[in-house]
């Protein structure tokens, strides 16, 4: 057992709790107590069910010896009626055992992964920018079902096994205390063939493991790359690359193939092996006189290798289930960092007066590079701000820090007087919506996506929201309507009624401030003046803060702020700004380099 104390950093960027593997199993069986009397039930039935398997040699031995010198028909049929009934209980037995264990184990799993799911969710947004989120999923995913593993397999049969080897070992003794001690002599021998075998076996496992994740990996590459794999010709290139994965892919499936050939005739002549010890030493010692304590001993040794394998697979099933849970705990464990349910918006922020920075500083890494860097400005309620400046400049880390997903390192931002410091972002979200760069759309039909599954909202809402958005009149040309299904990704509509459809979702809020990350790729210009439409409509109700990146939005803008290399260089109307004939007028002329 290898002993860990510390917690750290995996280069997928997934915390490890590293802890013995006894310390880790005591905080697993946290999860075991409120499903305990299905661990039980299963527990009396797997001991009924060693208890059967234990006395089934002992019965073929009495049989023997009692039905085959007398020819005792009646001791036959009442010692077989007893065997038939071991196997037909037996049978029994195990079902239940295997339905009351599976049960527990799916039980255990469903609180789990939900557990997981809620503290992924309640996650700070920061805290999402720092991990790879793909290497996260699939942790989770594969960890999650290697823990289910741990309590519907693992850890009963590793138990079961070891209590089947012990009471084998006391049955011998009890039956013949020398051929027991022949036995005990030679399972250093069988345990130690089976160890190595476990290892190379495990070895070509993971071989063939690895290379399937790699060939899937691809796949998956290839898929989702078609359009530019096509669109550059580059088939034979990918294939080319594909057929090397896939000669590993074989290799490794080789290599498992070679590692059984050799082992399992090696491991299963091992019993052969102890037959014959069993035999000779029959001859050799004078204590075993019947045959009957003889074959009860065969019957024994070919028992005693499925345990003994058992213990070695399951060993190693067991460090990778602990290896999943070392990641699962501290997501299981950590604090529940944002509340889920929406706070209410503080009395003293409204009416929203305006939205202040008062010398804002910034730094993703927390060192003296900053993303932004003093930025103070004032925006009162009601009015249209735009954002502008060359890429990199800052803009989105602004909107970021406004939203409360990053918090100034120095310097306050203030709704009406109150410093945002002092309010969690679940609350300060509360008075904004956002629309991203990006239509983010879920898997389902329109509504869920305008709705984000708020059964709540009625569809006379969702209209209007959609009229606003003017969207209603194209979902009303689809077949199915608002129940028309997006598609992974939205991707059956189009970039433009995907901005649409999120500007629809941010008016059914009608939160007091909007906040727009206009769409960088290319929307026709019928959208466009549609979306400069709704906006425009909505100029009476809200304050509007627009990261402009087709300046033509941003014309009538009571106020715009030039962003460059994190400063606030200019302030002021287009018409302003235009006129200062500075950095803003460089910009939309495209004469803005690096030396600005
Ligand atoms: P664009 O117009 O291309 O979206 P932007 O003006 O919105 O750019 P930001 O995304 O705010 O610029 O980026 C500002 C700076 O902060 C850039 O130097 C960028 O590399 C850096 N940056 C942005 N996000 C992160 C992050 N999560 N971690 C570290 N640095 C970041």
């Amino acid at each position: 057992m290898v002993k860990h104390t510390s917690s750290s950093f995996t280069d997928t960027g997934v915390v490890l709790d590293k802890q013995g593997d006894w310390a880790l199993i005591r905080r697993l069986s946290v999860y075991i107590r409120p499903f305990q009397t299905l661990l039980m039930g299963a527990a009396f039935f797997l001991g009924v069910s060693l208890f059967l398997d234990l006395i089934r040699p002992l019965l073929l031995k009495q049989t023997i010896d009692r039905v085959i010198p007398s020819h005792d028909i009646g001791v036959l049929v009442q010692l077989s009626s007893f065997y038939l009934a071991t196997i037909l209980v037996g049978c029994v037995t195990l079902f239940i055992q295997n339905y009351l264990l599976a049960l527990f184990g799916q039980k255990v799993i469903y609180d789990i992964r939900n557990t997981v799911f809620t503290k992924i969710i309640s996650r700070t947004l920061q805290v999402f920018t720092k991990i790879p989120i793909g290497n996260l999923v699939t942790s989770v995913t594969n960890d999650i079902e290697s823990l289910r593993t741990l309590y519907t397999d693992v850890l009963l049969k590793l138990i079961s096994s070891s209590l089947l080897i012990l009471g084998m070992l006391v049955s011998m003794y009890f039956l013949n205390v020398t051929l027991a001690l022949v036995v005990t002599a030679l399972l250093p021998l069988m345990g130690g063939t089976i160890l190595v075998y476990q290892k190379y076996a495990r070895r070509a496992f993971r071989g063939v493991r690895t290379k399937l994740a790699a060939s899937n990996t691809s796949v998956q590459e290839m898929l989702n790359l078609i359009l530019l794999i096509k669109s550059y010709l580059a088939e034979r290139l990918i294939e080319r690359k594909y057929e090397k994965i896939s000669q590993e892919f074989l290799d490794a499936g080789l290599f498992e193939v070679k590692t059984f050939a050799i082992f399992r005739p090696i491991v299963d002549s091992l019993f052969f092996v102890a037959t014959i010890a069993i035999l000779w030493s029959t001859n050799i010692f004078s204590s075993v006189t019947d045959a009957g304590t003889v074959f009860a001993f065969l019957q024994y040794m070919n028992k005693l290798f499925q345990p003994l394998k058992d213990i070695a697979e399951k060993y190693n099933s067991l460090q990778s289930s602990l290896a999943g849970a070392e990641r699962l705990l501290p997501i299981i464990n950590e604090p529940t960092i944002e509340k889920i349910e929406a706070d209410t918006i503080p009395q003293a922020w409204l009416p929203l007066r305006e939205i202040r920075f008062d010398h804002v500083w910034f730094s993703y890494d927390n060192s003296e590079t900053y993303a932004l860097k003093d930025i103070s400005f004032t925006l009162k309620a009601g009015t249209y701000t735009g954002i502008v400046g060359p890429s990199g400049s800052g803009k989105s880390t602004l909107l970021g820090l406004l939203m409360g997903t990053y918090r100034p390192n120095k310097g306050h931002i203030y709704i009406n007087d109150c410093d945002l410091a002092n309010y969690p972002a679940t609350v300060i979200r509360n008075v904004m919506s956002y629309v991203f760069q990006d239509s983010y759309l879920f898997k389902g039909t329109i509504l869920d996506n305008i709705t984000l599954y708020d059964t709540a909202i009625s569809l006379d809402q969702v209209v209007a929201a959609a009229k606003q958005a003017h969207l209603h009149e194209l979902i009303e040309k689809l077949p199915k309507g608002y129940q028309t299904e997006v598609g992974y990704l939205g991707s059956l509509l189009s970039g433009g009624q995907r901005q649409l459809l999120s500007m629809a979702r941010m008016f059914l809020r009608k939160r007091p401030v909007l906040l727009f990350d206009e769409a960088t790729a290319s929307i026709d210009s019928h959208t466009e003046s549609l979306i400069q439409e709704s906006l425009r409509d909505l100029r009476q109700s809200a304050t509007i803060i627009s990261i402009a990146h087709r300046l033509s939005t941003v014309r009538d803008a009571n106020l715009l702020l030039m962003i460059y290399k994190g400063q606030l260089c200019e302030a002021g109307t287009y018409d302003e700004l235009w006129a200062h004939k500075g950095l803003f007028r460089n910009f939309v002329e495209g004469k803005l380099n690096e030396e600005g």
